[in-house]
């Protein structure tokens, strides 16, 4: 991002920190200072490529590449229109199509490709679809709100059990602080020997943490979800696929020529005189002449369609 640059004033990041490009739907970038110069009107046209410009349309620029702005604006549109879901394809095939057509009309609007034919593919498209884009649209605003209230709903549980816990807590607190009190006012008034009204102390104390130690394993019985714990859920049970294992067949070259001799049989038969002997550190890498011989014998018998007689 060092070398931006505003291609009407001049102005680099590197000159002014501060600066701010911005981009418009047409992709083509100008300064903030720039756009508040030349958009005084509220509108005007493009320095680069005279597309008619709103004022406040220019957004600032999120990605190195303006063009990225521009695809993710031109798409955010067409998406509210080509909002189908795969529900409304009959097959797989078909919502596959209806996903490469949204690519490339994406495609061709940010790279000004075939603009009229496109944009003519756009409104054909709306409409034929009128009703199916309302239909989603509505479908989409209330699977939104669903979400929006389950999320508001956790959270409101959230913090009830947060404050019952408290509440729960500071009980604990206020038992133990009377225990104590207890304790001490027996040991000035019972008749009995310190050692036992002690013992009864302790007796009393541990009831209070165990009963504290309960509070705690309360706290959480449901997940983020909502599942509760130890809830049993039923999920489809996963096919076993049954098939046969893999065995390897060593691999059958075909040389349409005279039999090449096996690698093993090489050396005796003298081909390994021919190339270079294998250096320790070719051999450190797994390599052995006795390879690249037999590699090279396959190529020079290849198609040689010799007949023995
Ligand atoms: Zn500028
Ligand atoms: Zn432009």
């Amino acid at each position: 991002m060092e070398d931006q640059c505003c291609p009407r004033c001049k102005t680099t990041k590197y000159r002014n920190p501060s600066l701010k490009l911005m981009v418009n739907v047409c992709g083509h970038t100008l300064c903030e200072s720039c756009v508040e110069l030349l958009f005084v009107r509220g509108s005007g046209s493009c320095q680069e490529c005279n597309t008619p410009l709103r004022k406040n349309n220019f957004k600032v620029q999120l990605f190195e590449d303006p063009t990225i702005d521009k695809e993710v604006e031109i798409r955010k549109k067409i998406l509210k229109m080509y909002n189908k879901r795969e529900e409304d394809f009959q097959c797989l095939r078909e919502y596959n199509d209806f996903l490469e057509e949204v690519e490339e009309i994406v495609f061709n609007l940010t790279n000004n490709v075939d603009l009229d034919n496109s944009r003519r593919k756009i409104d054909m498209y709306q409409k034929e679809n009128k009703d199916t884009i309302q239909k989603n649209k509505i479908k989409m605003t209330r699977e939104q709100e669903e979400l929006e209230e389950a999320i508001e709903l956790e959270k409101h549980e959230n913090e009830q059990r947060r404050l019952l816990l408290q509440k729960e807590e500071q009980l604990q607190q206020v038992m133990k602080r009377k225990n104590k009190q207890e304790f001490l006012d027996q040991l000035e008034t019972s008749h009995l020997p310190a050692s036992i009204l002690l013992a009864q102390h302790k007796g009393r104390s541990v009831q209070l943490e165990m009963q504290a130690e309960k509070l705690k394993s309360f706290k959480t019985d449901t997940f983020s979800t909502g599942i509760k714990k130890g809830h049993h859920i039923a999920s489809m049970p996963v096919t076993k696929i049954e098939e046969a294992l893999y065995q390897y067949q060593p691999i059958h070259i075909e040389t349409c020529g005279p039999q090449v001799p096996q690698i093993e049989m090489l050396g005796r038969q003298g081909y390994l005189n021919q190339v270079r002997a294998a250096s320790p550190q070719d051999l450190a890498g797994g390599y052995i002449s006795s390879l690249a011989c037999h590699r090279a014998l396959q190529e020079a018998f290849s198609g040689l369609f010799w007949l023995p007689h």
